[in-house]
């Protein structure tokens, strides 16, 4: 696409331009992986389109689910258009393995399955680092209503138990992932759907044999060979090289006579 175009917003991961119709975006996945409050930066060839792959996927098939998200469709190798939100200001956050901030807060070893689903919230703020907050907080400073918080839990939820199975059927364990929302408004009406991205920028996915890490963290701890990871992922999703997953056949009807 060479026409000029309006950059809404430029982030660390993703650039938004105004999208062809009123109410659309157009989301462009850059190469830039950062971390730790972007004080560790770097270009890294081909993440963008693999997560704008990975990201299709999973978007919709939630979208398949009834799970309701911003995405519409991909565009090209970098792009997709999606539904215009206000973001509500909270990253949510699913666990189902310690790891991370959960293991360094609470020393818990990394690794160790938790006993239940956990889900945490924090409150989306780089120049505070994104601190972990309450519901308490959530309702006293207003960043979401009850009925936003409650769609968001159930969502989550129902994201988690997608996912994770998902995953599983690739030989891959979903140990935590992030998620933003946000409000889309038809008319009078506003409704709470899945936005940002999913993809092994937000999630921690490690193979279930080895425990190998396929995510960012190849990236936020130094390991080398990020996008070999991210393709592997993409491969066993049955996503590369443009070759969607085999559709599994309708059930067949086997006549007991
Ligand atoms: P942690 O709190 O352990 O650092 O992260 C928990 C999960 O949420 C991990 O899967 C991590 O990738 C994701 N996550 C947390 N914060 C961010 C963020 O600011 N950006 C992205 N892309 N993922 C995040």
């Amino acid at each position: 696409m060479n026409q000029r175009r309006t950059r809404l917003y430029e982030g660390k991961a993703k650039i938004l331009y105004e999208g062809p119709e009123p109410g659309t975006v157009i989301v462009h996945f850059k190469d830039d992986a950062t971390a730790f409050n972007a004080q560790k930066k770097e270009v890294i060839d081909g993440k963008g389109v693999i997560n704008n792959r990975i990201c299709e996927f999973i978007f919709t098939k939630l979208n398949d689910l009834g799970i309701p998200t911003h995405f519409i469709k991909r565009l090209n190798m970098r792009e997709q258009l999606v539904h215009a939100v206000d973001i509500i200001p909270l990253e949510v956050i699913v666990r189902n393995v310690a790891a991370g901030t959960l293991s360094t807060r609470l020393g818990i070893e990394e690794g160790t399955p938790l006993p239940r689903t956990l889900i945490e919230f924090c409150y989306k703020k780089d120049e505070l680092g994104d601190p972990l907050v309450s519901e308490e907080h959530i309702m006293a400073f207003d960043w979401a209503r009850p009925q936003e918080l409650d769609d968001m839990m159930t969502m989550a939820i129902r994201i988690n138990d997608f996912m994770s199975g998902l995953f599983m059927g690739i030989g891959i364990k979903l140990v935590d992932f992030k998620l933003e929302f946000g409000r889309q408004y038809e008319g009078d009406m506003v409704r709470t759907v899945l936005a940002d991205e999913i993809s092994p920028d937000s999630c921690r996915l490690w193979d279930i044999e080895t425990d190998e890490k396929m995510d960012k963290d190849r990236f936020r701890r130094d390991l080398g060979g990020l996008v070999e990871a991210y393709q592997e992922v993409a491969r066993r999703l049955g996503i590369m090289n443009g070759n969607e997953p085999v559709e599994r056949s309708k059930p067949v009807l086997v006549k007991s006579d």
